[in-house]
This record gives C-alpha cells, sequence and structure tokens, in this order.
C-alpha cells in the first residue's frame, strides 16, 4: 500500500519533491494509538517532510485507515537501502525537532468541489478561492466569520487542498488556535521558543482557525500578534477565522483586533432554504454514486431544508442519520420514516425560535412597543422593524409566509414577501441595517 501511496505523492507534489523528500523515508507500521510510524535516514528530512507533506500525508493514510490519528518520524539506520540523495546537512539549519511541528490534518472532504456556494456564504467562497489560487497576495489577512457550522473550517481546508495542488513549492500551514496555544506553552515549557518563533515564521501561508478561543491568553495573545506581523512584513498570507466578527470578540487586545481588521473581513451569513436545499441535493449525489438504489421521496429534501437549523453540521447529521437507518430497515426513505427517525432533532428545531421571540426582540432593539410592531401603523419607525422582524421570522423559523403574516396583525401573505424582499435588498445596501439583523440573530439564537 505504500507503495501506492508513494506513486499518488509523486503526481501531487511532483517527481523532484518526491524524489528528494518522499522517496528516502520508509513506512514501518501502524502503532497503538493511530501512530504511523516513518523510518527517515535524518532528522532533517523527517522534520521537512512532516512540515510540508505531513497533513497529505495523514489525509491520504486515513483514507487507507481510518484509524490513523498522527504521524511519527523516526531516524532509523536505513542502511540495508540502496544509498539515497540527500540534501547536504552543512547548508540545512540546525532542524527543528519533530514534536514540535505544528498543524493539524485536513479533513479530505473538505474542498472547494464539494463545497455548495448560495447567497450566504458567496463572498467568503470568492475570497477563499482567490487566496487558494496562491497568486499576489492581496487581503491580508483573509478574516472569515460566521455562526457554528456554516463552512469557516470547510474553506479553509479547501484553501490548503488547492494550494498544495497549485502551489506545492509553499509551505502551508493550518491549525486551530487552540493548537497554537498549546504549541506555544508547550515551547515555554521546554525552552524552545526559539524553535517556535523560527518555525510559525518560517510559513508562506498561515490558517488560524477560531481564533476567538485566544481571547483573554494574554501572552498566547502577544506571540500569536508577533508572529502575525512577521509574517505581514514578508507579505505572507494570512487566513484567520473566528465565531464572530473582529470588534465583537471580547478580551481581545486592540492592537491585535485592528490587525485582524486591516485585511479583508468577511462573513458567512445563516444559510438560507435554497442553499440548505442545495447542500443536501449535493450530498444525496455523492451518496447516490456509493449507493445507487437509494430511494427517496421527491419533497423529503425541500420539508428537511425548511425544517432543519441554519447550521450545516446539524443537516448533514440528520441526513447521515436518515441514511442509516433508511438501509437498516430496507425501506425506501419516505416522510413517515423521515419524521420518525428524525423526531428529536426536527422538535428541537421546531422549539427553537418563536415568532413572538422574535418580535420581542426586534421592539425591544429598536426601542418601539410590541404592540406598535405588529400593530396598523405604517409609519417608517415601525414599518421598518416590522419588516426586519418579518424577514427573521423567515430564516428562523420554518413558518410559512401566510403564517407569519397572521402573527403581524394578520397581514397578506404578499405583505410579509415584500418585507422579507425589501430586507434582503437592503441588507447588502445599508450597513446599519446589515448589524441590526446580525445582532439580532446572534441574540435570538443564543
Ligand atoms: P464551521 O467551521 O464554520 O463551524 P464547518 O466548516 O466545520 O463549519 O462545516 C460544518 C459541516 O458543514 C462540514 O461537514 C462542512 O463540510 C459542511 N458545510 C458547511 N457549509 C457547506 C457548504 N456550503 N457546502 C457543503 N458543505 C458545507
Ligand atoms: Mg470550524
Amino acid at each position: 500500500q505504500w507503495g501506492a501511496l508513494q506513486d499518488q505523492l509523486s503526481s501531487t507534489i511532483g517527481e523532484n519533491n518526491y524524489k528528494t523528500w518522499i522517496k528516502p523515508i520508509e513506512f514501518s507500521g501502524i502503532e497503538p494509538g493511530g501512530v504511523a510510524v516513518f523510518n527517515v535516514p535524518t532528522n532533517f528530512i523527517g522534520s521537512y517532510v512532516s512540515q510540508n507533506y505531513g497533513d497529505l500525508l495523514l489525509a491520504k493514510l486515513s483514507m487507507l485507515d481510518a484509524d490513523v490519528r498522527r504521524l511519527k518520524f523516526q531516524v532509523a539506520n536505513m542502511d540495508a537501502r540502496p544509498a539515497q540523495p540527500r540534501p547536504a546537512p552543512a547548508a540545512a539549519p540546525t532542524p527543528p525537532t519533530n514534536d514540535l511541528l505544528p498543524g493539524a490534518p485536513l479533513d479530505a472532504r473538505f474542498t472547494f468541489d464539494s463545497f455548495v456556494v448560495g447567497k450566504p456564504n458567496e463572498l467568503a467562497h470568492a475570497a477563499a478561492k482567490r487566496v487558494g489560487e496562491g497568486g499576489q497576495v492581496t487581503f491580508n489577512p483573509l478574516f472569515l466569520y460566521g455562526g457554528v457550522g456554516l463552512g469557516k473550517t470547510h474553506l479553509m481546508h479547501a484553501i490548503a487542498w488547492e494550494l498544495r495542488t497549485h502551489r506545492p513549492d509553499l509551505n502551508v500551514l493550518y491549525l486551530s488556535a487552540e493548537q497554537f496555544m498549546y504549541r506555544f506553552v508547550q515551547a515555554l515549557r521546554e525552552r524552545r521558543m526559539m524553535d517556535f518563533k523560527e518555525l510559525f515564521r518560517s510559513v508562506d501561508v498561515l490558517m488560524v482557525d477560531d481564533v476567538q478561543f485566544i481571547a483573554g491568553k494574554d501572552s498566547t495573545q502577544e506571540e500569536f500578534f508577533h508572529t502575525f506581523n512577521a509574517l505581514v512584513d514578508q507579505n505572507k498570507q494570512i487566513i484567520i477565522s473566528a465565531d464572530r466578527a473582529p470588534d465583537e470578540i471580547k478580551d481581545l487586545e486592540n492592537r491585535i483586533r485592528s490587525r485582524l481588521q486591516s485585511g479583508l473581513v468577511v462573513d458567512l451569513h445563516p444559510t438560507d432554504y435554497e442553499l440548505r436545499l442545495g447542500i443536501l441535493q449535493s450530498k444525496v449525489q455523492n451518496y447516490r454514486e456509493q449507493y445507487p438504489s437509494l430511494q427517496l421521496d421527491d419533497g423529503i429534501l425541500e420539508f428537511l431544508a425548511h425544517r432543519i437549523s441554519t447550521n450545516v453540521r446539524v443537516l448533514e447529521g440528520a441526513l447521515t442519520r436518515l441514511f442509516a437507518f433508511a438501509s437498516l430497515v430496507g425501506q425506501p426513505i419516505t416522510m413517515e420514516l423521515t419524521q420518525d427517525c428524525l423526531s428529536d432533532v426536527l422538535r428541537a428545531s421546531d422549539r427553537k425560535i418563536s415568532i413572538e421571540e422574535i418580535q420581542r426582540k426586534v421592539a425591544e432593539h429598536y426601542h418601539i412597543r410590541l404592540s406598535d410592531l405588529i400593530g396598523p401603523k405604517r409609519v417608517r419607525n415601525f414599518a421598518r422593524p416590522r419588516q426586519v422582524a418579518m424577514y427573521l421570522c423567515k430564516q428562523l423559523t420554518a413558518r410559512s409566509l401566510p403564517e407569519i403574516g397572521r402573527r403581524f396583525g394578520g397581514r397578506d401573505h404578499t405583505t410579509v414577501m415584500h418585507g422579507v424582499k425589501r430586507i434582503e435588498e437592503l441588507r447588502s445596501q445599508d450597513s446599519q441595517i446589515a448589524d441590526d439583523i446580525e445582532l439580532l440573530r446572534r441574540a435570538l439564537e443564543a
């Protein structure tokens, strides 16, 4: 299997890289705990491979054997092997030893190909695509933010994969802010700050996921700030994600906040119905390739796209469960089966946010009375918040337009539709409205 994998690697990273780095190493076996062990002729080759091709190796290996979690490179006496080309050790800088090498494995499923683009994520997708091309650094950092399960990690991995393929010469490092902190603390403890700094400053593209994690962690922030500056000074691309906008992250030093804002800040909006449907359809299509006999009643995907929350992870989980259940009982997937199998998920999304809750929050936010929000007056001071509330009802609940209309003082469904459309337009033109909606949404979903 290692032979087959080597062949694949050779075509992915190019003949030359392959000869220099991969050919000299030898797969030795898998240790308990899912540690894939490689024999390497020198420490230097080991650290280079781990740093530059570690994620790729890990991803490929874990496709062959799902248990593989980590890689280990050990210097072994490889005399039995034919002589290998080696980089001249004298010219190489003293390599930092292995366990400090950062980087988290990339998920093989998180590619641009599998990312479904819709209104709520098109900007983020376009920006990520651009960075993935690995051309000139035009915005630095790229800051992606949005709620849980909206595709931030997916996009970051997709960028990394893309760079791997198109720019194998670039040294790309992806890790979570938590891992960054962990490495940092470890380096401090082991008095290896020089190694740590050298490592992080030697990357060409740095991606740090979930940066909100380091808020309030002072010395980690400090180190992050220095790393960040050093890389930006060298015109190296940085990509950051967080669950909220830079100015909403509490306990973050101001200089870091402003650094984070200095590039391109894009958010992933909560999914809308169309995007959810698109995602479900693409998952079903993948599934069909494996199980051509899959039977699925029409309308089930639409039902799920309507009923399940904005979080894509939950949506995917529901679909997987449905497939598993259906194949277990050997029945076609009908509406009854769906409701049976997913009753808890559906209940949870039902109970989620009510129209009253939205109305209350919106009235509060705009300092108007609930009765004015729902009532007949058409003055702008009431009409705009009313439209915002309708929009949120459409986005966050599974209620139909006529039903929403009824709950707003018996208005017609076309009035609701018009309101929703209006806010959709305004949202992209009027940043005040966009901010209001974002705030309200977070408050409601909290
Ligand atoms: P986040 O990091 O924002 O919390 P993830 O990137 O982990 O979210 O996404 C959660 C799950 O949803 C992943 O399995 C991801 O593949 C999937 N997902 C999210 N957005 C999309 C999309 N637009 N198209 C396809 N899958 C998506
Ligand atoms: Mg994530």
